[in-house]
């Protein structure tokens, strides 16, 4: 009989991911998803018309790790797919992140030619500079140019709330701080970039489709999970558990806001169902000058699905901060203070040692799905 037992809170790609592995190696897991749905950010619904549309953004699967590719692979085929994303700028569409191309478009080939010029003597060797780097660099011309993505592209409208830090903390905003040197149009330049034929939800169905998992939908994992007073154990259903327990939530609720609530960012998402083949010329698009829409995303690009006459937009509003579960956690809200604040609930969850954070939420991280699936396995080889 099998005696090996593991719990999963929270099933997301991260908890998807460590609930596959631990059956794997031999553990019975019972999981825990707060919604009636698995898929956290990933979740995944399809509109009248057919089209797949991701419900809380735009997530394309970009890895450098052969070991994540080979194992997400596992529960379905994959395309190849290179994601493009434009900025709407002035009547005018502007590849991003920015490059040889984007710069004539702004600037005209002259000007263009010029600072693709001051790029290589200042940067010798780098393909891509992030806008504080332009900015710390002793050239007028390229601190202009630092200047120009942080008004133009991550405006406050993305997630800046003050001009600190304006590298954007959300995956898939990270390249738009970036300057390119060539004329390619890629927003990842990752090694391998695809997306699954049938999906995200599909690929996280099939993880969790193993004889040794029990998927519990609907249920606050923390209504059968407790902290015992002798702050080292974790009761589940009241009883000591001994197993691994993969917690993926934020985890100021875990220990019941102690010391505060962590901040992060959530955004809404409304969709336009259209009768026309393709509405945009991308799969998205950057309007961050907008108040009401920073990103309209065009689902059909990003699916491969053969759907005539019908086309479906995603459109973003500016994200907001949330915490204590109000509205769904995009990203953490990283700063000095919020760090502070998660490394006190970090060194508490410590003292547990059945206990293991895991994903961009529980982590206070902004992991990638890639990132997501490298800690799984990390994790799960370690017990
Ligand atoms: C808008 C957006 C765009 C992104 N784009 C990309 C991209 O292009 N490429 C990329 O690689 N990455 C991208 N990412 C990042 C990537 O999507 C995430 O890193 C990954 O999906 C996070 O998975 P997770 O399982 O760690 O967390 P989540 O997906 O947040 O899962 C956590 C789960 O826990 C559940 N839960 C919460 N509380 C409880 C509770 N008390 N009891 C039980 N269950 C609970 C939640 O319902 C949720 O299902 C993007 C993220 C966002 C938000």
């Amino acid at each position: 009989m099998n005696t090996k037992e593991a719990i999963v809170i929270g099933l997301g790609i991260s908890g998807c991911s460590a609930a596959r592995l631990l059956a794997e190696s031999g553990y019975t897991v019972t999981c825990f998803e707060g919604e009636s749905h698995i898929g956290g950010s990933l979740f995944e619904e399809i509109r009248p018309n057919g089209i797949r549309v991701q419900t809380h953004g735009p997530s394309v699967f970009h890895t450098d790790s052969e070991k994540v590719y080979q194992f997400i692979k596992r529960f379905g085929a994959f395309f190849p797919y290179n994601h493009r994303v434009f900025l709407s700028y002035q009547n005018k569409m502007v590849p991003l992140p920015l490059n040889a191309n984007s710069l004539q478009v702004i600037f005209g080939n002259r000007q263009a030619d010029a600072l693709l010029s001051r790029l290589s003597a200042a940067f010798p060797g780098i393909k891509r500079i992030s806008a504080d780097r332009l900015i710390d660099s002793h050239d007028a011309k390229l601190i202009d140019l630092g200047r120009f993505i942080i008004e133009n592209i991550l405006t406050q409208s993305i997630n800046r709330k003050d001009g600190s830090s304006f590298i954007p903390a959300d995956d898939s905003y990270m390249n738009d701080a970036f300057v390119d040197i060539g004329n390619d149009d890629c927003y990842y330049t990752d090694s391998i970039q695809a997306m699954p034929m049938q999906g995200f939800m599909s690929i996280m169905e099939n993880m969790v489709d193993h004889q040794a998992i029990s998927v519990y939908l609907n249920t606050d994992a923390l209504s059968r999970i407790s902290l015992h007073q002798d702050s080292t154990t974790i009761l589940f259903d009241g009883v000591p558990f001994k197993g691994p327990i993969i917690y993926t939530p934020s985890i100021d609720k875990l220990f019941d806001y102690r010391f505060g609530a962590l901040p992060y960012r959530t955004g809404k998402v409304s969709f336009q169902d259209i009768q026309t083949d393709f509405q945009n010329e991308c799969a998205v698009l950057l309007t961050p000058k907008s108040k009401d829409t920073i990103r309209i995303t065009e689902s059909k690009y990003m699916t491969l699905q053969d759907i005539s006459g019908n086309t479906s937009l995603m459109l973003e509003s500016p994200y907001t901060e949330s915490s204590k579960g109000m509205g769904e956690p995009f990203e953490p809200v990283v700063n000095a203070d919020s760090m502070k604040l998660y490394s006190k609930y970090a060194d508490l969850a410590k003292a547990y040692p059945s206990l293991h954070l895991l994903g961009r939420i529980a982590c206070f991280r902004n992991y990638s799905i890639s990132e997501s699936i490298e800690q799984a396995i990390g994790t799960v080889s370690g017990f």
